[in-house]
């Protein structure tokens, strides 16, 4: 057997032993933030269900956990023929099902997660007088 019709069925077996985690999720970078008005953009994106931050080789990433819409019960693709390129080129070495701990620098799961990061990063005055701020701002508004 050559060596492509071997990585094609090492592939084909992996995969189906797998339930397709690399179509339950997809990754963006995002430009790395520096000051504190990018920072709290993040808490927002964090506010929202199914996202997540991660730092890998100093790139910031939103990870987006929303499977894809054609991946069927039984874990197998729908779209199979017309599956776009992304997946059509997806390896089995290191992908999801057998690469080791991603060992990311940095990891959020919530706005919470990031609150407290920024408390530690601007510190918790910095934190505090900008909502003051806002608070101040938004009952000029409700009197005006
Ligand atoms: S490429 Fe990896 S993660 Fe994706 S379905 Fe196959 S074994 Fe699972
Ligand atoms: S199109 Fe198919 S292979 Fe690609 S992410 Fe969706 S289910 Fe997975």
């Amino acid at each position: 057997m050559s060596k492509t019709r071997k990585a094609k069925s090492k592939k084909k077996v992996l995969c189906h032993h797998c339930t397709g985690l690399c179509c339950r999720y997809f990754a963006l970078p995002i430009d790395t933030p520096k000051g504190w008005a990018d920072y709290d953009d993040i808490r927002w994106y964090l506010s929202h269900q199914g996202t997540e931050i991660f730092v890998e080789d100093g790139d910031w990433y939103l990870n987006v956990l929303n499977p894809c819409r054609y991946l069927a019960g039984d874990h197998t693709c729908v779209n199979y023929e017309l599956r776009p390129k992304i997946c059509r080129t997806y390896q089995t070495d290191d992908c999801e099902y057998t690469g080791d701990d991603y060992g990311y620098e940095l990891h959020f799961t919530s706005d919470r997660q990031m609150e407290d990061y920024m408390k530690v990063k601007f510190g918790p005055k910095v934190f505090e007088k900008y909502n003051k701020t806002k608070q101040k701002k938004c009952a000029r508004r409700k009197a005006g």
